[in-house]
């Protein structure tokens, strides 16, 4: 059995596979793709220490650092469930079952889908939902952004440099970012910003996107936009579903930790983007992989499980 048993391989859980090792732990790592949102990142210039990376190289580098210590790693395996009892027991989707005395939960978040008809049939083909990998594919092209929060005007403000014009569409009667964010949308002469419009459909001629219907909320009217893209930013989706009824979660699905990084359930932690933290940043998810990490270890010493 392992001592900690991570789930998830993006900043937090390698951060926390490596505390872990560092302490003599026998620890694995679970993922379903190791490097997590990282790896569909273009630019960084946040990591601190570092002023400027790129997502793959960032993954060659947490892996390389894993690589470092006594870590088993379990690439493309994907989780099911978790059970308590003397040892917790992971089971993973290829039937496999594994067993250790903590586990660590750093199973991240992905984008939220609109849940209209034609984003999954053009998902790919013209709907995206990461400006800094797919935003230069739109070159010179009309796109438009779903949502008007932070993320959403910070795309529709990086894409307005690369294609033609950028349709904001928010649901709400007013935008959600940021105040300097909306004064610097507002100046862009690319950018429009239409409020209280719900997509109902993205349009398609068969193979790529070629437009989307919404309706505006107010007047109940329906419209037709003409675009070769959309990026839909309406926020997160933590990856905890697999977990509903074994732990403690926020209304939004986010797994509540302590200040230690501990769960509802003794001896399990979780860290990074599945959490309740704050913000979601790659520093803020190795930093909570490190306390998680430290977490268990200080379980593990107080709780003489052999
Ligand atoms: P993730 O990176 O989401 O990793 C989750 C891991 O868990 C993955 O390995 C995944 O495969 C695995 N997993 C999920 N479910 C299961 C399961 N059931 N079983 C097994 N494994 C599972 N942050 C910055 O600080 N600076 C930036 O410039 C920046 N740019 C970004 C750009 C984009 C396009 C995106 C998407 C995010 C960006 N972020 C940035 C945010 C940053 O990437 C995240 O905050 C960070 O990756 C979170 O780390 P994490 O380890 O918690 O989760």
């Amino acid at each position: 059995a392992f001592d900690v048993l991570v789930v998830g391989g993006g900043p937090a859980g390698a951060s926390a596979a490596v505390y872990a090792a560092r302490k003599g732990l026998r620890t694995g790592i679970v993922a379903d793709k190791f490097g997590g949102q990282v790896a569909e990142t273009v630019g960084i210039e946040n990591f601190i220490s570092v002023k400027a990376t790129e997502g793959p190289k960032l993954v060659a580098n947490l892996e390389a650092h894993v690589h470092e210590y006594d870590v088993d790693i379990m690439d493309n395996q994907r989780a099911l469930s978790l059970k308590s009892g003397e040892l917790f027991e992971l089971s993973l989707e290829s039937g496999a079952v594994l067993r250790s005395k903590t586990i660590l939960l750093a199973t991240g978040a992905r984008w939220r889908e609109m849940n209209v008809p034609g984003e999954q049939q053009y998902r790919g083909s013209g709907v995206a939902y990461c400006p800094h990998c797919d935003g230069p594919l739109f070159k010179g092209k009309r796109v438009a952004v779903i949502g008007g929060g932070n993320s959403g005007i910070e795309a529709a403000i990086d894409l307005a440099n690369i294609v033609e014009h950028v349709t904001v569409l928010e649901f709400d009667s007013s935008l959600r970012a940021d105040e300097v964010l909306q004064r610097k949308a507002k100046s862009m002469a690319n950018i429009e910003i239409i409020t209280q419009a719900m997509t109902t459909e993205v349009t398609g001629d068969g193979k790529k996107v070629t437009g989307l219907n919404y309706t505006n909320r107010a007047t109940g009217d329906s419209h037709h936009v003409e675009l070769a893209g959309i990026f839909v930013q309406i926020g997160l989706v933590p990856n905890s579903e697999w977990l509903t009824d074994t732990i403690d979660m926020t209304a939004r699905g986010e797994i509540i930790v302590d200040a230690k990084g501990e769960t509802s359930v003794a001896g399990v932690f979780a860290a990074g983007d599945v959490t309740n933290s704050a913000y979601k940043q790659i520093i803020i998810a190795m930093g909570s992989g490190a306390t998680a990490s430290l977490g268990a270890f200080d379980y593990l010493i107080r709780h003489n499980v052999d």
